[in-house]
């Protein structure tokens, strides 16, 4: 008998399947059991013309079959079967058909680096066997033949018997190494749970002998066991279903079941799309933030299937960082059935996907705000602070893509208002969106910078979450309005009068100012007569881009490079105290020096920030109690 070649490709394939340190043999099973599908299928769809073929119907079933004293491990189908002429072209040349294009464009590398690259199908079979037999017959035929590789040194075609029409692969399972054990192939448990893992879905059962125990005849105690041939996988994959053949309870179990997390959902997405790209889906909003969601432990990611066979546990690629939180499975016909993660990135089918997923979560969201706001609310605690971030980062590239669902408490109504809210009641003459920094809602409200502006009646945002005021600098704007902070140094409110009368005051009082300024050196920029204080004497605010809330946050960071915000000490030039400022700097050079010091350290602490000397502080108190 004569004893053919692989073609090069396929001969340096199995040459580094069989010698590479792989991690995921158990992934073999799953590649047969997918052809095996494969073959049913085929045979299906013809049944479904050929009349002669319909009473075959029930026979369509994949078996599993385990012989551990032989060390083999056979996969049987009922399917299309193969004669000789597919047999020596399907098998003898690596991914020769359409699912399994060789791609040429990926210059094979040496090393464990090599499954990666490329889906392995068929040649999977020798990451666990030495010898790899195919018995196979095709539907129409008399003939069975026999094909049977030891790897790389080829394979052999002969004519053998088989009765019914369909393929059986026999895998003689490698013995144990020192690294890795293959018994397990071999093992019932072990074969159950990866077929659960991996072909829970395919759509024909997967038939297998397990062992079950009954009471002993005779017996009240006594157990024995037997074996029964059970069907192993579930076949009907839930997102198969028709939305209207499920209940919310059914989708809340397929969450609990997947451990997808611990709490309720607050929302599932069944999609069933058709058009440019089709592809099966269901995913949830989760209520609860998972506990390690901002550590480095946690992993974005969707389930991938590709026609009901797992490709991968947690496909990052479908979704967006900002949507992290999004958990569920995606099944689509379209991809090509591959385990490599590299290939999968640069799949135009699963870019297509994502994006569409993208748009699917965010509608949803969207519709949650606008029918069930506590839902909303509920989640925003949740995971506002991650679409925060998604706008910040990526230079801004989302902020079209997210603002609309972003909320901020406001002054005005004192919970959660969305920024479309904040804009469609802005008075006509109000020029910006304003908001106010602080560590708490509280905080913020005591806050004098902001008297001037809620004087006016306008609205102000309040902005509690580090990642607030840095995710709207990249925002600039929303629908034509800018973003304008309570302590920045022009809030564009003082009419022309106003603002002729402080010029000239600030003139009047330029002198005083210089002084201050000079006895406060370095740690202001400025000091100013202030337009926006009513009631408080002082307060700190900023010239330039970087607020002093900004400040704060990045000084708490790891790898603070010190960077300051401009500040500016206002004095307000209507209250008692300036009067007695004015007084000092005309009598008394050493008072001026102490109330200066006094005031600023005051603004510091309302500002919630620390004060460099504390002991001064307090010793300068008491200086003027005395
Ligand atoms: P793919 O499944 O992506 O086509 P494989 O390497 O897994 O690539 O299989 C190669 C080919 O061998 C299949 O396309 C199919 O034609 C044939 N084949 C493999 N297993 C079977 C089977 N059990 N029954 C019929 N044909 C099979
Ligand atoms: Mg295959």
């Amino acid at each position: 008998m004569e004893t053919k070649q692989f073609k090069a490709e396929s001969k340096r394939l199995l040459d580094l399947m069989i010698n590479s340190i792989y991690t995921h043999r158990e992934i073999f099973l799953r590649e047969l059991i997918s052809n095996a599908s494969d073959a049913i299928d085929k045979i299906y769809y013809k049944a479904l013309t050929d009349d002669s073929l319909s009473s075959r119907k029930e026979d369509y079933y994949v078996r599993v079959v385990f012989d551990k004293e032989n060390r083999t491990l056979k996969i049987s189908d009922t399917g299309i079967g193969m004669t000789k002429e597919e047999l020596d072209d399907n098998l003898g040349v690596i991914a020769k058909s359409g699912s399994l294009e060789f791609k040429k464009e990926n210059e094979v590398k040496e090393g464990h680096d090599i499954i990666g690259q490329f889906g392995v199908g068929f040649y999977s079979a020798f990451l666990v066997a030495d010898v790899v037999t195919v018995i196979s017959k095709a539907l129409g035929s008399d003939e069975a033949y026999k094909w049977e590789s030891k790897g790389v040194d080829g394979y052999t075609i002969e004519p053998c018997e088989k009765d019914s029409v369909g393929t059986e692969i026999i895998l003689k399972i490698k013995s144990n190494t020192e690294d890795e054990d293959y018994d397990q192939y071999l093992d019932e448990h072990k074969l159950q749970s990866i077929i659960k893992k991996y072909s829970d879905f395919i759509r024909y059962p997967i038939k297998m002998n397990v062992t079950k125990s009954k009471l002993k005849e005779g017996s009240e105690k006594e157990y024995e066991e037997y074996k029964e041939e059970e069907t192993v996988n579930s076949m009907v994959p839930i997102w198969r279903k028709n939305k209207s053949e499920l209940k919310d309870e059914d989708y809340d179990n397929f969450y609990t079941e997947k451990h997808y997390g611990f709490d309720k959902p607050i929302k599932h997405i069944h999609i069933s799309a058709d058009g440019m790209i089709s592809y099966k889906a269901i995913l949830y909003i989760p209520e609860k933030i998972p506990y390690d969601y901002y550590t480095k432990e946690y992993e974005k990611g969707l389930e991938l299937y590709s026609n009901g066979v797992m490709i991968m546990n947690k496909c990052s690629d479908l979704l967006p960082d900002y949507f992290g939180f999004v958990k569920g499975v995606v099944d689509s016909e379209d991809l090509s059935l591959n385990i490599s993660r590299e290939i999968l990135q640069h799949d135009r089918q699963l870019k297509l996907i994502a994006k569409n997923i993208k748009n699917k979560i965010k509608n949803e969201l969207q519709n949650i705000l606008k029918n069930e706001r506590d839902k909303y609310e509920e989640f925003y605690k949740s995971f506002g602070r991650q679409l925060k971030y998604g706008l910040y980062s990526d230079f801004g590239s989302n902020k079209d893509f997210l603002q609309d669902l972003l909320m901020f408490y406001s002054s005005k109504e004192k919970k959660m208002v969305t920024l479309d809210e904040y804009v469609s009641r802005m008075p006509e003459e109000q020029k910006y969106i304003y908001y106010a920094a602080g560590e708490s809602i509280e905080r913020i409200e005591k806050l004098p910078q902001t008297e001037i502006v809620l004087d006016k009646g306008y609205e102000i945002l309040y902005f509690t979450e580090d990642v607030d005021e840095f995710a709207i600098k990249m925002m600039m704007k929303y629908k034509e309005k800018e973003f304008k902070s309570v302590s920045s140094g022009d809030l564009g409110i003082d009419s022309e009068e106003n603002d002729k009368e402080s010029s000239s005051d600030n003139k009047e009082n330029k002198e005083l100012f210089e002084e201050m300024k000079n006895i406060l050196s370095d740690k202001v920029k400025d000091v100013r007569m202030s337009k926006r204080l009513k009631n408080h004497p002082v307060c700190l605010s900023n010239d330039g881009e970087l607020t002093i809330e900004m400040e704060k946050i990045l000084k708490s960071m790891p790898n603070n490079q010190n960077i300051k915000a401009d500040k500016v000490l206002e004095i307000n030039t209507n209250h008692d105290v300036f009067k007695a400022l004015k007084e000092a700097y005309e009598n008394d050079k050493d008072k001026l020096k102490l109330y200066t010091n006094l005031l600023y350290n005051q603004a510091l602490l309302v500002e919630g920030l620390t004060i460099v000397d504390p002991v001064e502080f307090t010793n300068d108190i008491c200086k003027i109690m005395k």
